[in-house]
């Protein structure tokens, strides 16, 4: 199977990573290409100076960038995969963009005999470089069946979920879950400091029950010590947010704590947070 894979960043670079070490020959492409230098330095893989070079000759074309226009951008602009992608060949779109877009993609990859999934991913940086990443896709079931081995690389669990487009819908809920998990987490440790209670204590103890979640597992020990320079940015988180919101919109669906939580990292973004962890939500209430 040769596959490309387009967009080295946090999530990208390891997931490029996988596919190599499972056996695959991979061609990558950045845009900044240093990384994509370094990528191919510690792979043992190859490199190309556009994403239409890179998609050439390809059975699998795998994206992960930033947001819809980005995607735009490397797939149906002039230098985009879509310009060299051959008939029959897969192009599954990683990153967490809307569902307009994926269905957009769906057609005009269709008409040229690409089959098209989008296919954004959970599980952070650590599901990433550890090849634990769980994947949620729309599309068809005969290409999903062919480019399964290839997400399989990087992934504990993937599934297909329906019609091009259902994978974002399910990564909005996925981040719908998460924006409300958080802001719990962030004011019950707040909550429990100011009145005294020992945080690590609290923590061993109530994640053990029925309150136990990823976040408070992964998330605890840094939102005690006040680090947030690493992780899921909220800036990240807000771009998803609003595609969530934006969906709910579309289908006449109130979503109160959505828009909450979401005016709560417009606020971390204010204060110079963009780039941090979406934990810090709780520096909100302890760095007043
Ligand atoms: P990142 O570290 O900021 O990397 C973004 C990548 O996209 C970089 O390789 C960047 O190239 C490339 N890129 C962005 N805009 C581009 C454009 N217009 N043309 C070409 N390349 C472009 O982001 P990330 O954390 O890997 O996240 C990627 C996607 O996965 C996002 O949609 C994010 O929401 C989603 N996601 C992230 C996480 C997480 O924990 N980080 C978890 C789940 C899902 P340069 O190197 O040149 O900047």
């Amino acid at each position: 199977m040769k596959v490309a894979f387009i967009g080295l960043g946090v999530m990208g670079y390891p997931m490029a990573g996988h596919v190599k070490n499972s056996g695959m020959e991979v061609c990558v492409y950045n845009r900044t290409t240093e990384k994509a230098q370094r990528w191919v330095e510690e792979y043992e893989g190859h490199m190309a100076l556009s994403p239409a070079k890179a998609a050439a000759d390809c059975d699998v074309v795998l994206v992960c960038v930033g947001n819809d226009d980005d995607v735009r951008q490397v797939t149906t602009s002039e230098d985009g995969v879509l310009n060299s992608m051959r008939e029959g060949s897969i192009l599954v779109d990683h990153t967490t963009a809307s569902a307009a877009l994926a269905r957009e993609l769906y057609q005009k990859a269709g008409k040229q005999g690409v089959q098209f999934m989008d296919a954004p991913v959970s599980g952070g940086q650590a599901g990433a470089e550890n090849g634990a990443l769980t994947v949620m896709i729309g599309g068809d079931q005969v290409t999903y069946d062919s480019a399964k081995p290839v997400i399989d690389s990087y992934s504990k669990f993937n599934k297909l979920l329906g019609a091009a487009g259902n994978g974002q819908l399910a990564k909005a809920a996925n981040q719908i879950c998460i924006a409300g998990v958080v802001e719990g987490l962030a004011e019950a440790l707040n909550f429990a400091m100011k009145a005294g209670l020992n945080g690590e204590d609290l923590i061993e103890t109530i994640s053990k029950g029925a309150a136990g979640s990823w976040q408070m597992e992964n998330r605890y020990q840094t939102m005690l010590s006040d680090e947030y320079e690493f992780g899921f940015a909220v800036d990240w988180m807000r771009k998803d947010l609003g595609i969530a919101l934006e969906e709910a919109k579309r289908n006449g669906v109130d979503m109160p704590l959505v828009n909450m939580v979401d005016g709560f990292y417009e606020e971390v973004q204010a204060s110079g947070g963009g780039r941090w962890d979406t934990s810090s939500l709780l520096a909100r209430y302890t760095k007043n």
